[in-house]
């Protein structure tokens, strides 16, 4: 007989995770299955090599209007919140860096950047303190000041900044999950799930090597393979996947913290910047955006490259200018040999002014790849998380989540919205009291 599950979730990353010790931990759900092709949690997007472990928002992130800032802080402030409760403390999650900065360099990002902090910066955080004094910027970060031109005007707004091993926090949602024993709680590492259905009573999953499973409610969070499962079950037809890869170069460390530089607002990615290294043995310029042919970083997969071919994905690259101009900029810094020159020259020194070139070293083991998803017919980038369904629909029991950036710094807050809905459609009780005790407040949206 079939094993069947309330709820199975497919995807072990962030996003997965926190779904899954939310679901364990506060409702009274009683059957929940994880499945993961990876032989750990938190191996794709969320490992911290893959991506700048930072948690966002740190206010310097000049691209984010006022309320997307408010809007992903609720979310992400339920991670130092988790990490110094009973379920983190024995983990080690989050870090706080000696220094957090957004620089502008100019006199006009300098204009942008005094603009940025009165209007949006200031009013979500407090602390941030506006600075333009070379003297007391290079007390912070000397290698930002050091051999910069004397005429070259440059402010900060000086910020503080976490870096979060988003991959450390999926192992500890998944293992706070399996504690509890009163419940069928499962885990599956390298199974992959190769298709889904619907069927009377919910969800069949059929994976590679473990054999079918059913599910009354299905997650998926799989990265950048969320949407090909979800067009499995008739949801996304309007969108398409569109992988943008992010590479880093390293050099030897010189930044105490995290150096975000200026990006205008609207603008997709955030433009490069540097940043301490997790266990400080390098400081990491980047990361580029660049299309990619890849779903997930050195994975090449024909037949998704295929399934997934849209002439939409072209024409939305094309036709908007910022996103042609940073894809145009990033692939000429891909480009072997020229492609380390252009990006020392114009996005390393711009931070670290007298970085020699023989510092800056490509750092093929560190990057990773976000797919962002297109509208099809709008032709609307859609770079924070989303859900399909995104209207609830009455008796399609399924959370698809679409995470690129910075989704893992807002997985609680999607793994709550998912949790919500989760317990509506199977009738769970949620505990907000016991939930509060955690987290504070409940981040409503
Ligand atoms: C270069 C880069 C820099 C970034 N920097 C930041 C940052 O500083 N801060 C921030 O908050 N975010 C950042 N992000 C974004 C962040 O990494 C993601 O938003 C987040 O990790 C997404 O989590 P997830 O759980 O949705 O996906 P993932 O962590 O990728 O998890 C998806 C899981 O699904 C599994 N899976 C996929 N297909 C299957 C299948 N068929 N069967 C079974 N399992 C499957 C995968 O193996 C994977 O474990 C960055 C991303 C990149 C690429």
């Amino acid at each position: 007989m079939r094993d069947v599950y309330d709820v199975a979730i497919i995807g072990m990353g962030a996003v997965g995770t926190a779904t899954g010790f939310l679901l364990a931990e506060f409702t009274n759900l009683q059957s929940l299955l994880f499945l993961e092709k990876e032989n750990s949690a938190g191996q794709i997007a969320s490992n911290r090599r893959t991506n700048s472990q930072t948690r966002h928002p740190f206010g310097g992130e000049l691209n984010y209007s006022p309320e997307v800032m408010k809007a992903i802080k609720r979310y992400s402030d339920m991670i130092p919140s988790y990490a110094n409760s009973e379920y983190g403390r024995e983990y080690d999650i989050l870090r706080r860096t000696k220094s957090g900065m957004v620089l502008a360099v100019g006199r006009n990002e300098r204009d942008y950047l005094r603009k940025k902090f009165h209007d949006t910066v200031k009013p979500v955080f407090p602390y941030a303190e506006l600075m333009e004094d070379k003297e007391e910027i290079a007390k912070l970060e000397p290698y930002i000041v050091r051999g910069r031109k004397r005429d070259e005007e440059i402010g900060i707004i000086r910020l503080q900044a976490d870096m979060v091993d988003f991959g450390e926090l999926a192992t500890s949602f998944q293992d706070n999950a399996s504690k509890r024993q009163d419940k069928k709680i499962n885990v599956k590492f390298n199974t992959k799930v190769k298709r889904i259905e619907n069927v009377s009573e919910g969800y069949d999953v059929h994976t590679d090597n473990a054999g079918s499973f059913s599910a009354r409610y299905l997650v998926v969070s799989a990265g950048s393979y969320t949407l090909s499962f979800a067009k499995q079950l008739g949801l996304g037809a309007d969108f398409v996947a569109f992988p943008v890869a992010g590479k880093f170069y390293t050099s030897p460390s010189i930044i105490n913290g995290k150096v975000y530089t200026f990006q205008e607002e609207g603008v997709p990615f955030a433009a490069t910047h540097a940043d301490r290294e997790w266990d400080g043995a390098v400081t990491r310029y980047g990361p580029t955006a660049t299309p990619t042919l890849m779903f997930e970083k050195d994975k090449p997969d024909i037949k998704e490259f295929i399934d997934n071919l849209d002439s939409v994905l072209l024409d939305t690259v094309i036709s908007k200018k910022a996103i042609r101009n940073i894809m145009i900029k990033n692939i000429a810094y891909s480009l072997p040999g020229v492609g380390r020159h252009l990006f020392w020259k114009y996005e390393a020194r711009k931070i670290v002014p007298s970085i020699p070139y023989a510092d800056l070293k490509p750092a093929p083991e560190f990057g990773g790849v976000r797919t962002v998803g297109i509208n099809k017919r709008t032709r609307e980038l859609r770079l924070g998380e989303f859900t399909l369904p995104e209207v609830p629909k009455n008796g399609v029991n399924i959370c698809a989540n679409m995470a690129p950036s910075p989704g893992a710094s807002g997985c609680l807050g999607i793994a709550y919205k998912n949790v919500h809905k989760i317990a509506s459609a199977l009738d769970l009780h949620f505990d907000d009291e016991k939930f509060t005790k955690v987290f504070g407040t409940i981040p409503i949206e």
